[in-house]
């Protein structure tokens, strides 16, 4: 009786550690549900992105605000490698396969919110905005399944390059 108690202890103490891995901070690029604002100059998710794609996605947001009343908020900007790699790893987790997971998050080696080159948008109203109208600041919808995500990926007022089917097409 007593050995199967320290074993049932010995394995609910390694079923813990296993989940232990350390939390996603703010350090780390994580922003709380709902998102921030794009003017947030304090978050590490928006001072580290690239300076060309915040100030895009600043000038867009001031007109979707001015023109449709729309409070266009980021869901994730710069993300740490060691943030996406724990994304990837949750992901995996649910979609049961790296490969399966792949299409909706990217490795740490090549996502482009890793180098502060992404941001996704939200809520729904503001992304799909930021999809339709965006370009006049070169911001492009990168994904056909991730309407939210946007890169710097053109010239003010030019085309948006063809979309890739999902993350793991690029
Ligand atoms: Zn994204």
């Amino acid at each position: 009786m007593k050995s199967a108690l320290v074993v049932l202890v010995l394995v609910l103490s390694a079923a813990c550690s296993a989940q232990a891995a350390p939390a996603a901070t703010q350090a780390d690029g994580e922003i709380e549900k709902g998102g921030i604002s794009p003017f947030d100059n304090d978050h590490p998710a928006i001072r580290n992105l690239d300076p060309a794609l915040r100030d895009a996605v600043r000038q867009a947001a001031k007109e979707a605000k001015a023109t449709r009343g729309i409070d266009a908020k980021i869901t994730s900007g710069w993300r740490s490698r060691q943030y996406q790699q724990r994304l990837l790893d949750e992901a995996v987790e649910k979609y049961g396969s790296l490969d399966e997971a792949r299409k909706f998050v990217n490795t740490p080696e090549k996502s482009t919110h890793v180098n502060g080159k992404a941001v996704d948008i939200g809520p729904t109203d503001a992304a799909d905005w930021f999809s339709r109208k965006a370009a006049a600041y070169g911001l492009c919808q990168i994904y056909s399944n991730e309407m939210w995500h946007i890169e710097l990926a053109t010239t003010p007022g030019g085309e948006c390059p063809p979309m890739l089917s999902n993350a793991a097409a690029g």
